[in-house]
């Protein structure tokens, strides 16, 4: 994720770079750097770790000759803390390349452990730093050809100032084609106002920009039109962080597993837990700890686990757990799961966990992070920044990292291991169905948008779904809402139903999607109105429901991952419909590292 910036042309390339990267900060990010060009001509590389500001404060005077080319980068740290010799660029053994990148480089174990070999010294925990290692050895093209993974790189040499490496796959990048001019950029928002004309590069694509020209291969690039306006740079196309974050889903999920699932081989690999597989052998029962969304990820996490381990697992809020008398039983691992790393409760779960002896694990998206540090073994999501404050894009990859580890801690692969796996694999293009009727929630939410109370209802793996739907629309509409389980109806909430009290129900054909049916004919018969969520080519649930919205067919155990969708955008769309910030909710802050 994060941003890239570069520029080779007349101009003065170390402000331009500032500028845009600027322009990418909202992408979110931990440290920056520049390399370009001094006055001199020698080539410098200034990085800071924190905000832009820092960085800027440390290029006070600072100045690029003319001519040359200069490149930055805001990073997210996916490999190694956020910390200055972390951050970007990088440079070779000899201070002569330079170079910046956004991904991961899934085998940079193995090319580094080559590398040293040939006597290359490194000098950061980065997968990035052996990028420049490679290309010092083999030079760019062959580098690229032994690197398994995501990138977009932008690569400056002293040996030719007047050049600017480029190449991406997976991540992106865009080149702005100005007068005798290029601009790089991670996202063509940060060239609105600068050039009429980007090339979006392709997969694959790599090539070289100079004053001269362009060469760009293996495919014949393609000039387009930059129609944006430079007003909405900030966040896409996107109104909100929120609505870019819903729509990151697919790609979340995808960086989630790559690397790390082979469904056609059917294994599961998970790095940051190979160093405690022994352990994780003699565990006898798994405690999930964790606050808010991923508390409720946590309780999907504990019927995953149930189901395909056999390991005997609980949830419990971290915030509960700290402070309760729980017997210590010898063999229970703690599994921690924050988005931030920095939730206060999560983390004094864990030192309670870690002081109790038991075996810490953590699922995390900043990299470095306390509870990234202070846990013995982890996974990361690799989401990317989270900027908008109710939780989206990093529910639904905790979720696909609780699915890997459950399938990565199951003895044996099954055919219905297989399958999901399957599944998880084509999963993202399931969830672009459900973004791409986007509008048709809309329309839903407009129907509803009179309602005071909701309540949200869910069966097995719907039930945790249900509770993180009710929780966003509580977040970001200020209505209330009740997620619960659907069995418990009868046992209270029915009271409450009547022709103003509307049900969401998450009633997906699974094996308990008749138990849902007759707990909404219950419903029907108090007048309560429904809106459901159900499986596509579902007739009988239109005969029960007012409305229905419908998402693919999936595996029982990862509807968690389709189901959700919706309902964030049942929230997004209530709350903006109601003209609240649904970026900056009142009352919440994104990582809440008080007690
Ligand atoms: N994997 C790289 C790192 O951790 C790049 C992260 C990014 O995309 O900012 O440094």
């Amino acid at each position: 994720m994060c941003g890239i910036s570069g520029y080779i042309g007349k101009k003065e390339g170390l402000q331009i770079v500032l500028g845009n990267l600027r322009k990418l900060e909202y992408r979110g990010y931990d440290s920056a750097g520049v390399a370009f060009f001094n006055l001199g001509a020698n080539a410098e590389i200034i990085k800071t770790v924190g905000k832009l500001d820092n960085l800027e404060r440390a290029l006070r005077g600072k100045r690029s000759l003319s001519a040359t080319a200069a490149i930055g980068h805001t990073r997210w740290a996916t490999h190694g803390a956020p910390n200055q010799v972390n951050a970007h660029p990088h440079s070779d053994c000899r201070g002569e390349i330079f170079l910046v990148h956004n991904g991961i480089i899934e085998n940079y174990q193995d090319l580094k452990s080559e590398l040293i070999g040939k006597k290359h010294r490194f000098r950061s925990q980065t997968d990035t730093e052996v990028l420049t290692h490679l290309v010092e050895e083999y030079g760019f093209e062959w580098a690229l050809k032994k690197i398994v993974g995501a990138y977009a790189i932008a690569l400056i040499n002293k040996k030719e100032p007047q050049k600017l490496y480029i190449a991406r796959l997976g991540s992106p990048l865009v080149v702005g084609v100005g007068e005798k001019e290029y601009y790089i950029a991670s996202d063509p928002t940060a060239l609105a106002g600068l050039v009429k004309k980007v090339i979006y590069l392709k997969d694959g694509q790599r090539g070289v920009l100079s004053l001269g020209g362009l060469e760009i291969g293996p495919a014949r690039p393609k000039i387009e039109k930059l129609d944006i306006d430079p007003e909405q740079a900030q966040k896409g196309h996107f109104p909100h962080f929120m609505l870019k974050e819903i729509f990151e889903g697919p790609e979340v999920l995808r960086s989630a597993l790559r690397g790390r699932l082979s469904a056609d081989k059917g294994t599961v690999k998970l790095g940051g837990l190979e160093g405690v597989t022994d352990k994780l052998k003699n565990i006898k029962k798994l405690e999930i700890l964790a606050c808010g969304t991923s508390y409720y990820s946590g309780l999907a996490g504990e019927l995953l686990f149930e189901e395909l381990t056999n390991l005997p697992t609980e949830v419990m809020l971290a915030s509960e757990y700290r402070y309760a008398k729980h017997p210590i039983k010898k063999g229970t691992a703690a599994l921690l799961i924050s988005q931030s790393g920095e939730t206060a409760d999560t983390l004094a779960a864990l030192r309670k966990a870690n002081h109790q002896k038991n075996l810490t694990l953590g699922i995390v998206n900043a990299v470095g992070s306390s509870i990234a540090r202070e846990t013995v073994a982890g996974v990361y999501n690799h989401a990317g920044p989270e900027i908008g404050v109710a939780s989206t894009k990093a529910f639904l990859s905790q979720l696909g990292v609780l699915a890997l580890m459950a399938l990565y801690l199951s003895p044996k692969k099954t055919a219905a291991h297989r399958e999901i796996m399957r599944e998880l694999a084509i999963l993202p293009e399931k969830i672009k169905m459900v973004l791409a009727q986007s509008g048709k929630i809309k329309q839903l939410a407009k129907k509803y948008l009179k309602y005071k109370n909701f309540l949200y209802l869910g069966r097995g793996y719907n039930y945790p779904t249900a509770l993180e739907g009710a929780l966003k629309i509580k977040e970001i509409a200020y209505v209330h809402a009740e997620g619960y389980a659907g069995g418990e109806m009868k046992h209270g909430p029915i009271a409450l139903i009547d022709r103003d009290f509307p049900t969401v129900a998450l009633a997906t054909q699974n094996r308990v999607y008749e138990k849902m049916l007759s707990n909404l004919e219950e419903i029907k018969a108090r007048s309560g109105p429904i809106l459901a969520i159900a499986t596509v080519g579902d007739k009988k649930i239109a005969r029960l429901a007012n409305d229905v919205f419908y998402v693919p067919k999936t595996v029982e155990v990862l509807e968690p991952i389709l189901n959700i969708v919706p309902l964030q955008l049942f929230a997004y769309h209530f709350g903006t419909l109601c003209g609240y910030d649904v970026d900056k909710p009142r009352n919440l802050a994104k990582s809440v590292t008080v007690e």
